[in-house]
């Protein structure tokens, strides 16, 4: 993919919308911003930053992005505190997983040298895996990202984890619901994720390209392709999605599935669920469990969806949502997390509580297929307004200045 500069958008986002970034990064005047998370691979803080750090320096930041080092037992340790945030009750964390979690932070916080920072230096961390970084503080402005939908948290888990949070100088949460009710001393910043319109993943793709990816993996262009692209995890639900499939290809015998799926290089759950996802594929041979397509294959398949499934059980945003509309495909998602944000009920799609209703709705609209393009309008208008990653800086950037007090 080219290296885009903030002139590239012009002509999504109209050139006074550049122009208001252009003044905005004016004023930051070649600040540095670090942004440090737990993998440059994979799910979709990775997927936001391919994007912002290139875009934030075609304005003049000095922008970079550092990845966490860790080993295979502090990332199944920090996989358990993603799912504690997320809800999981079960979830018990003893003394030595806190200790194993503390102490490859304590390295990372020497191999990133995060205590020589300067003063007007911001820091960004995303997600747990890096938040007791903080610990080492000495400089700069630290801001704590959180991307997941924490609106039941592990109260165990959360207790451990506030006394770092606390010690941020601002939180951003995806969702007003997501803000824990005892953080009192912080600011805190409500900020939707975002997409990159000329990456690859989200690019213009020709009718012909669509076509060579789909004969690729085997799927037939003519009959109708449903999908759901995510990691493989159990909060992503792929079996929900099979079942969902199910039921909607005894009234539609022609439709196809395809769940899309990687393997982020943290999170090591992905095997087990990938696994269990194929072995609920038996019930019919429509069903295609695709891994580690690149950016351009999944941007095709995005493309050749009739409609997208995400029937998640948690979903702090989900960008595969976002990906999908922005391809003027109807979204049928569950109504949780931050999947109301961007799945508007009967607008852009249509918001669901079980996998029945899944079945039905996509059923309802495959039959439609003049309200399935209504509803596809809807949801690039939509993306366009609010899920840019040209919207993402401009957020930044005046985040940036109030932090500053300009
Ligand atoms: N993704 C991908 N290939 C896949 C599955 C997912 O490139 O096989 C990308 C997807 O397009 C999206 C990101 O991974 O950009 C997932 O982000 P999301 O916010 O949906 O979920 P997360 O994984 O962060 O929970």
């Amino acid at each position: 993919m080219a290296r885009c500069e903030i002139r590239d958008y012009e002509p999504i986002i109209g050139s006074n919308e550049v122009e208001v970034i252009l003044s905005l990064a004016e004023k930051v005047n070649g600040a540095r911003i670090t942004h440090v998370n737990a993998t440059a691979y994979g799910g979709g803080v990775a997927e936001i930053l391919k994007s912002h750090i290139p875009l934030a320096r075609s304005v003049g930041l000095d922008a970079r992005w550092l990845v966490l080092s860790g080993n295979k037992d502090f990332f199944e340790i920090t996989k358990s505190i993603h799912n504690a945030l997320q809800g999981n009750t079960s979830t018990k964390l003893v003394k030595e997983m806190w200790e194993i979690y503390l102490k490859a932070n304590q390295l990372n916080a020497e191999i990133l040298k995060v205590e020589h920072l300067d003063d007007d230096e911001f820091v960004m961390v995303h997600d747990p895996q890096p938040l007791p970084l903080v610990d080492y503080k000495k400089n700069g402005g630290w801001i704590w990202r959180c991307h997941i939908d924490t609106t039941q948290p592990n109260q165990q888990v959360w207790d451990f984890l506030k006394t770092f949070v606390k010690k941020y100088d601002a939180l951003i949460f995806t969702h007003e619901n997501y803000i824990p009710k005892d953080l009192r001393d912080n600011k805190i910043f409500v900020r939707q994720p975002c997409i990159d319109p000329l990456s690859d993943k989200n690019k213009f793709l020709h009718q012909t390209e669509i076509l060579d990816v789909l004969e690729k993996y085997s799927l037939d262009p003519d009959r109708p392709i449903i999908g759901q692209v995510a990691r493989f995890d159990l909060w992503k639900n792929p079996v929900g999605a099979i079942e969902a499939f199910l039921r909607i290809k005894k009234k539609l015998p022609e439709v196809q599935l395809a769940l899309i799926g990687s393997f982020a290089h943290d999170d090591p759950e992905g095997d087990e669920w990938c696994k269990m996802t194929i072995i609920n594929t038996e019930a019919s041979s429509d069903i295609h469990v695709l891994t580690d397509l690149n950016d351009v294959e999944v941007n095709a398949f995005q493309r050749a969806f009739s409609l997208a499934l995400q029937l998640s059980i948690r979903e702090g945003f989900g960008l595969t949502i976002t990906e999908a509309l922005w391809k003027e495909v109807p979204v049928i998602a569950t109504r949780v997390g931050g999947i109301p944000l961007q799945v508007i009920d009967g607008v852009t799609g249509f918001l669901v509580d079980s996998v029945e209703e899944a079945a039905d709705k996509a059923t309802f609209l495959l039959k439609r297929m003049w309200l399935a393009r209504k509803l596809g309008q809807n949801g690039i208008e939509h993306v366009k307004k609010n899920f840019l990653v040209t919207k993402d800086l401009k957020d930044y950037l005046m985040l940036h200045l109030e932090l500053v007090g300009a």
